[in-house]
């Protein structure tokens, strides 16, 4: 097949950056499995990271070190400036209108439990009801489930079409004036289905509910920003974008995140502390008890950097080709079903293969150096919708090849054909 692919689905030829330039940055790719060279399609478990992101962290830690804004010496100001400086990149990244607006956290999961602790704690209560999507990673489904129960809501499931795209239709039967909460993924780690998050946070604002949307597989691939959304609350994880792992991102409109109450106590998050009373800082500060994870917060910073200068439009562009021409590969090998074939995807193919458990596909894709995930994805419900317990999930990064799609389909082709 892919010696007949159309110029246009071949990346390759439509790369709008210097993707050789772009491979030399991530030293891992250079990376050798069993003698054969690493083909990395495991993105949306985590990516990779450039050499400049793993410089930063270096430089932090040989010029920079010191806890933050709790010392007159120098080290606390450079180590103060550069996480500082990290906040202000994000808020800038997510389109914010404030540093203000964000608050570090280990990742999207505990961004996700923060939202439900604070937002959850003080305004969902008996009998409201707080909606999800069938597309769901467990880490929106579960600290929702748990505050259901402390609370006595209920939680309500927007589903899904044949193609894994949202039913707005029926969204808009679930909404009504008992919704308090709409959480939903912009992108299915499981699937890649791109959902309609404008037009699911515009619903819910109408009848007086808010939105947190997980961004977890969507800030990779996609220019984000949380004003044109009306988001109330936006969460990722750095390690999905290229940052380090143990750091992500809150956001949250700054007026409510003023009327939330804070989740852990300690240092950093006191204006006074008595032995009666404490009071808080404001946000982002209040929502960040301790000592944070102060390198990797500047590490994500650098990845951020290093993604703003590729482009997102054009990262956008060329994984759009990327999934194509792997899509299209997929289709002519007989025996694969795909799962998840809504129009607006990103960067994510998720397969079946007749006769083969998905454990032996991504063995056989392992012995040959082709890094997959097989398995739930942490997404049991919407596969089980598709009638599956796993599947073989290809995921794209902007660093990847037409040459390594074409390794992993021969792969994919060689066991269809032991095993007609
Ligand atoms: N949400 C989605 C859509 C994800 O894909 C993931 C991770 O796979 C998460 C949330 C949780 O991210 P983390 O494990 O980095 O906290």
């Amino acid at each position: 097949y892919w010696d007949q692919a159309p110029r246009a689905a071949n990346p390759s030829l439509a790369a709008p950056f210097d993707i050789n330039a772009v491979r030399r940055d991530f030293p891992i790719l250079a990376e050798r499995v069993d003698g054969k060279q690493l083909v990395w399609f495991d993105n949306a478990a985590t990516t990779h990271k450039p050499k400049s992101v793993i410089d930063r962290i270096s430089y932090f830690y040989e010029h920079e070190n010191s806890n933050i804004h709790r010392a007159a010496h120098e080290l606390a100001a450079r180590a103060s400036d550069a996480y500082e400086s990290a906040r202000k990149k994000l808020a800038k990244f997510l389109g914010a209108a404030s540093e203000q607006e964000i608050i570090f956290v280990r990742g999207a999961t505990e961004g996700i439990n923060l939202v439900a602790q604070t937002f959850g704690k003080k305004f969902i209560g008996a009998g409201d009801e707080i909606i999800v999507s069938h597309l769901e990673h467990h880490a929106n489904i579960v600290p929702w489930q748990q505050l259901a129960v402390e609370k006595g809501a209920v939680i309500r499931v927007i589903p899904v079409d044949d193609s894994g795209q949202v039913l707005l239709d029926e969204y808009r039967k679930l909404l009504n004036s008992k919704t308090r909460l709409v959480a939903v993924t912009q992108v299915s780690n499981a699937l890649g289905t791109i959902a309609p998050v404008h037009e699911i946070t515009a619903l819910a604002h109408a009848v007086g509910a808010r939105v947190l949307i997980d961004g977890a597989q969507a800030v990779s691939h996609l220019r984000v920003n949380v004003q044109a959304l009306d988001a109330d609350f936006y969460v990722f994880s750095g390690h999905k974008v290229f940052g380090p792992t143990g750091i992500g991102v809150v956001y949250g409109k700054k007026a409510l995140l003023e009327q939330l109450p804070p989740w852990q106590g300690g240092g950093n998050m006191i204006a006074d502390v008595t032995f009666e009373h404490t009071r808080y800082q404001p946000a982002p500060a209040r929502f960040e008890a301790g000592t944070g994870n102060i390198a990797d917060a500047v590490g994500l910073g650098a990845a951020i950097d290093y993604v703003e200068r590729i482009g997102l439009e054009n990262i956008a562009l060329y994984e759009h080709a990327l999934l194509e021409y792997a899509t299209h590969g997929l289709k002519s090998i007989p025996g694969v079903r795909l799962i998840g074939t809504a129009h607006e995807k990103a960067s994510v193919a998720s397969f079946v293969l007749a006769r083969y458990e998905t454990a032996e596909v991504g063995k056989a894709l392992n012995d040959e150096g082709i890094a997959v995930r097989s398995g739930h994805h942490c997404a049991q419900p919407i596969l089980r919708r598709f009638g599956v317990e796993a599947t073989v999930r290809p995921s794209f990064a902007f660093y990847n090849t037409c040459e390594e799609i074409d390794r992993f389909l021969a792969v994919v082709r060689r066991l269809a054909n032991n095993r007609k």
